[in-house]
Formats: C-alpha cells, structure tokens, sequence
C-alpha cells in the first residue's frame, strides 16, 4: 500500500525538524523547499488562527494535506509578548539576537530590577491539519517556564536560549535537542493532534 503523504507547512529549519521527528513514520512527510513556496502573510489574531491561515494555505497550493504550526513566547510581564509576533520581533533577517534584546530592552522598561526576579513565561503553539479549505483539526501546546537574564547555550533556534521550563535548570538552548523536543509546546499539541493523522 502507498504510504499516505503530508506536507510540513513552514519555512522555519527549527520546526520542520522538529515536525518531521514526531511524524509517524508510516507517513511520507514533505517539506514547503520541495516546492519552493513562500509563507503566507500571517494576518491572524491568534496561534490557531496563524496556524489555519498557513495549512490551508500550502495544501491549497499543493493538494496536499498539511499540518502547520504557529508559535510564540509569551512573556507574562510583557501583557503576552511578544506571542503571536514572535517572529517579527527577529525582523527581516530573523535575527533572534536582535529579537533577544528587544525582549531584554522590554523587560528592563517594565521593571529596572526585572534580572533578580522570576520572569514568568511559556511557549506556546498552535498546530492546525488542512486540506484544502477544509480544516480537520487545530489544536494547541503550551510548556511554561522562566526567562533568564542573558542567554545561555547554542542549541536550538529562536528564543531557547533565554527559556527554562519549570522544574528544569538548562535553557532549551542549553538542552540536548531529544531532550527539547519531547517536552515542549509543539510536543504538548502533537500529542492531541496524532489521533486525526
Ligand atoms: P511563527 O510561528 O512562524 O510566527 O514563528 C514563531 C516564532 O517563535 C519563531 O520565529 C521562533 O523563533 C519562535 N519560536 C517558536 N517555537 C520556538 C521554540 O521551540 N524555540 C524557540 N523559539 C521558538
């Protein structure tokens, strides 16, 4: 029997890897380069409905069916930012030292002691199944955890480098990528999303 296909909607290396990984593998996953599509602009007012925008999007474009995710830190002190705006925060050239510093420069204008307190935050994501127009599902991931008050390792993309989750002593940044992913808010939404693949 042909093994049924799915495409990962993003653009962004740091998810697709992690997309790709928690796929089953009796599923063919294919990845937006294949047929090099731009993202879509991300007008939305929340993750999931980001996350509907881009599925629907790149099945339409391709007649496949597409799982998509969109995510974000939100930070508590920061009323949810940059959340849904995550990305744009890193501008054009997704630079997440430019984003880091924003988020510092932030902080420090919230509260000049911010460094010695805890700054409460988490990720979240939204993932959404499409084909088509047709939406099957969309459900979304959270991992809540703390930002640090510089940013530690070099593993991972975006934020993880300024994100403890609770309980742990590592950034994700710090983490090795196995133990990242099997916990963070991609993971969490994946878990409610196998049953409809
Ligand atoms: P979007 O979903 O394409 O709007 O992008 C979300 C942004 O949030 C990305 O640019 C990421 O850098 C950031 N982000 C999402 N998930 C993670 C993560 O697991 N670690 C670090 N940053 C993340």
């Amino acid at each position: 029997m042909k093994k049924k296909k799915i495409l990962i909607g993003t653009n962004n290396k740091g998810k697709l890897k992690e997309i790709k990984d928690l796929l089953p593998k009796r599923l063919v996953s294919i990845s937006t380069s294949k047929f090099n599509l731009k993202s879509p602009a991300e007008n939305g007012q929340s993750f999931k409905e980001n996350s509907i925008i881009k599925s629907r999007y790149f099945s339409k474009k391709t007649n496949l069916i597409c799982i998509a995710d969109d995510s974000g830190l939100e930070i508590d002190l920061l009323k949810k930012k940059p959340g849904i705006y995550s990305a744009r925060w890193a501008g054009k050239n997704q630079n997440f030292n430019k984003a880091i510093k924003r988020v510092f420069k932030e902080l420090s204008k919230k509260d000049k002691n911010w460094k010695i307190k805890r700054i409460r935050a988490r990720f979240v994501c939204a993932l959404s199944l499409s084909h088509l127009n047709k939406v099957i599902a969309c459900v979304s991931g959270k991992v809540e955890g703390t930002i640090t008050d510089k940013p530690k390792g070099k593993n991972g993309f975006g934020y993880d480098p300024i994100f403890i989750p609770l309980k742990k002593k590592k950034t994700f940044g710090e983490m090795k990528y196995y133990q990242k992913y099997k916990m963070d808010h991609r993971y969490q939404a994946f878990k409610k999303i196998k049953k409809f693949l």
